[in-house]
């Protein structure tokens, strides 16, 4: 099955809403990272959504070109092509675009989908994030108001955060914010879902202690709760049908528990990246170590080609980020309902 089309991909939103689950979203930055979690969510049965970061876009362009923008559009295309051959639907979104990468990331990626619609294909990516948090809550609005109307036109659904997810990620440090500003208020989750509701179909990342990153056990606090009291406030005024789609960032090292919490509260999509880079880059520590010798030329040997061949360890990363996905749709309870085949 190709890529999601965007009705298929507001179908998986809008069925994970009614039943209670969420998708994981997966940061890719190379062929061996998609095709591991193409597997995992071919072998959950799970639709999934797969998410090029800032940085993961500049890596893929390779160490001379550095152009996230084009990094992108390369592991994008590779996804529509690969995806072709799994029974399952997924998505392909961006993750954090600061307001200062708009210009060199968002844009480009938007008038790229513009350029296949006009050529008859479909959407390159089925949405964007728009990471405006830094900006006090006006300010976000009127650049997410700009922005979502440029991926209204394109069939493009736009993730938008207000309140700020803690930690470091993709070299985005926000570890020195104000402990409030971790967690979004009703008022604010209020005033997003009447500025974006008329314009365009959106995702909203509301923080509720959230972190990027891996913790240890009690060094993150967090207030699902915050959610919850967000979602009244609008339900209350606009009706149940206001329920908003919501996305936890920083995903990784959550207690099962307080997964499931947010599953209840509108979460539909679930960032995971440190737990995957870990899975993925696991298994290949363990290949190095025990195969030390035959993987390096010591005292005039040769080595062991089979050993040092990079396909040898990189398979083993792949199915490292495999298995660690499979567990992300079980936690999330996307395993089994896959809408590929119905929608
Ligand atoms: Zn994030």
């Amino acid at each position: 099955m190709p890529v999601a089309t965007p009705a298929q991909y507001r179908a998986m939103l809008d069925a994970a809403q009614k039943g209670g689950y969420a998708y994981p979203a997966i940061n890719v930055t190379s062929l061996p990272t998609i095709n591991g979690a193409l597997k995992a969510f071919a072998e959950s049965k799970s639709d999934g959504i797969i998410q090029v970061s800032t940085g993961g876009g500049e890596f893929a362009s390779g160490t001379s070109v550095k152009d996230m923008a084009l990094g992108a559009i390369v592991l994008a295309e590779a996804v529509h092509r690969l995806a072709e051959r799994y029974n399952v639907l997924v998505a392909l979104h961006t993750d954090h675009c600061q307001p200062k990468k708009v210009d060199t990331f968002l844009k480009p990626l938007i008038a790229a989908t513009a350029a296949r619609r006009a050529a008859g294909l479909g959407n390159l990516f089925n949405s964007h994030m728009l990471d405006a948090s830094e900006l006090p809550l006006a300010e976000n609005l009127r650049l997410s108001k700009e922005l979502i109307v440029e991926c209204a036109k394109n069939e493009i659904i736009l993730e938008v955060e207000a309140g700020v997810v803690g930690g470091e990620e993709d070299g985005h440090d926000t570890s020195g914010v104000a402990a409030d500003k971790l967690y979004t208020t009703p008022e604010d989750m209020l005033e997003v879902y009447e500025t974006l509701t008329p314009l365009g179909r959106f995702m909203f990342a509301a923080t509720f202690g959230n972190v990027h990153g891996s913790y240890k056990p009690g060094a993150v606090k967090l207030k699902p709760t915050i959610l919850r009291d967000g979602q009244k406030v609008v339900t209350d005024k606009h009706g149940a049908a206001a329920e908003m789609d919501l996305v936890f960032h920083g995903g990784s090292g959550t207690p099962l528990e307080e997964i499931r919490e947010t599953l209840g509260y509108g979460v539909v999509k679930m960032n995971i990246d440190t737990d995957t880079q870990y899975a993925f880059t696991r298994p290949i520590v363990d290949h190095v170590l025990k195969n030390y010798d035959g993987m390096l030329k010591i005292d005039g040997e040769v080595g062991d080609k089979k050993l040092y061949d990079p396909r040898n360890y990189l398979k083993k990363g792949e199915n490292g980020l495999c298995a660690r996905l499979k567990e992300a749709c079980d936690d999330l309870l996307s395993t089994g309902n896959t809408l590929f085949g119905k929608v």
